[in-house]
């Protein structure tokens, strides 16, 4: 079969890989200038630079652990991280240390108790949004300095107008443990992610071309090649013909400074309204410092509206926009059998890493390159 991969990202080289391993021949296009997608880094100052954010691996899926590890040796960075808000410092996620600097409460009862009578304020109500839902998991003085500012400058709207799993994501905690994740496994690859898709792709039968916009010569891939695997905007593939989705874009400002240490830890967030960024990432942290004497690189990250032609970051999933994506999919399922959209953009899904290689990995399973059933 003659497979064409759009996008080097982590979902159109788990594909590519795994399909050319079982004998098809793979094109693999990417429209940036490099491979990785967003889990891109390159070395600046011997530091491992996440051009596109701080990404950490994390997973409880032993699989798909499994699976990455086969190329790159992951470190034991776990995520910790430091909030300023007007600085005054917090940890975050939200857990006993939080508690401890908000309140000076020393046990998990008398959090609790403090977390209990600012949840007066919801008085029993159900969370409907994400303020209503902050405040229901961590009480009303969290909510307004470690989340309120924050996410409206992430998001660009209210809180109230934001669904609540967003802030779920968060572990709320009452024990002095700091680590951003719940999961397993976690940990950065020494030497970078980059490394990760370029040996994904070593395979004799994949064919890699950067610089090449799919979308510029559409139907002529379309007419050559048996079937399509399409990592970038469900939306723009079809010319938005049905309407734009929305998407949230950021803003990365990255530079060389001439001191060893610069913040003391791999990412502190602003949580207050006045600072226009919301984090700073401090690159060798996630290596334990390692680079070269006397340097660092720092990244700002501005969140950003997105309008056609900006990077789309974060798909924004509320009802009006998950309605529309419906759409597309039986736009897609009609008019183009041969195509099956699959990543972050392609699904318009919030997926993080590891999520992408289980969706990878299931949607091989599928019966997509069963060319009988789809003729
Ligand atoms: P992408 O990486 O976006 O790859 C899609 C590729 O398709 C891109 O390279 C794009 O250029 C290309 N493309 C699009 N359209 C075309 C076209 N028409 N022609 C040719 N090429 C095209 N996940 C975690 O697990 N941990 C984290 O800490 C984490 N942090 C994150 C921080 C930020 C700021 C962001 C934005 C995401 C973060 N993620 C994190 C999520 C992670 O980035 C994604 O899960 C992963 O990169 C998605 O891979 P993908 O292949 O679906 O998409
Ligand atoms: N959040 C917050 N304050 C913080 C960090 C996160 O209010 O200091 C909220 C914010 O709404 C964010 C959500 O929690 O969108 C999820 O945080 P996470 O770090 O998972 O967001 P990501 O940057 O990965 O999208």
């Amino acid at each position: 079969m003659k497979l064409l991969v759009v996008g080097a990202g982590l979902f159109g080289a788990t594909v590519a890989r795994e399909r050319a391993l079982k004998g098809d021949s793979v094109d693999v296009i990417e429209k940036r200038e490099h491979l990785a997608g967003n889990i891109y880094t390159e070395d600046i100052e011997g530091i491992q630079v996440h051009r596109y954010g701080a990404h950490i691996f994390h997973t409880s899926n032993q699989k798909v652990w499994e699976y990455i590890n086969q190329f790159a040796t992951f470190n034991r960075y776990t995520n910790e991280v430091i909030a300023n808000y007007r600085g005054e410092i917090y940890n975050l996620p939200f857990n006993m240390n939080t508690f401890n600097k908000m309140w000076g409460v020393i046990t998990p009862e008398e959090a609790e108790k403090k977390i209990d009578e600012q949840r007066a304020a919801m008085a029993g109500k159900k969370p409907e949004n994400l303020e209503e839902q902050a405040i229901s998991l961590v009480g009303t003085d969290i909510y307004r300095k470690l989340i309120k500012d924050y996410t409206a400058k992430q998001w660009g709207r209210e809180p109230k107008e934001l669904p609540a799993f967003i802030i779920r994501r968060l572990p709320v905690r009452f024990t002095y443990d700091n680590n951003y994740f719940n999961d397993l496994y976690q940990g950065i690859p020494v030497g970078g992610y980059t490394q990760i898709v370029e040996k994904m792709l070593d395979v004799p039968n994949i064919n890699v071309e950067l610089n090449t916009d799919f979308l510029e010569n559409k139907q002529d891939y379309l007419n050559r090649y048996d079937k399509v695997i399409y990592t970038g905007m469900i939306d723009q593939f079809f010319d938005y013909q049905l309407g734009t989705l929305e998407y949230r874009s950021l803003r990365f400002d990255t530079e060389v400074l001439d001191t060893d240490n610069f913040q003391g830890n791999a990412v502190v967030n602003y949580t207050d309204s006045e600072t226009p960024f919301t984090r700073i990432i401090e690159h060798k942290h996630f290596e334990f410092g390692k680079g070269n004497r006397g340097k660092t690189v720092i990244t700002h990250e501005y969140p950003a509206n997105w309008t056609k032609g900006d990077e789309p970051y974060y798909p924004v999933n509320n009802s009006e926009n998950n309605h529309l994506f419906t759409q597309y999919r039986e736009l897609a399922t009609q008019e183009t059998p041969q195509v099956a959209f699959g990543g972050r953009l392609g699904l318009y899904r919030y997926y993080n890493m590891d999520q992408v290689i289980t969706a990878a990995l299931q949607f091989l399973q599928g019966n997509f390159f069963d060319a009988k059933r789809n003729e």
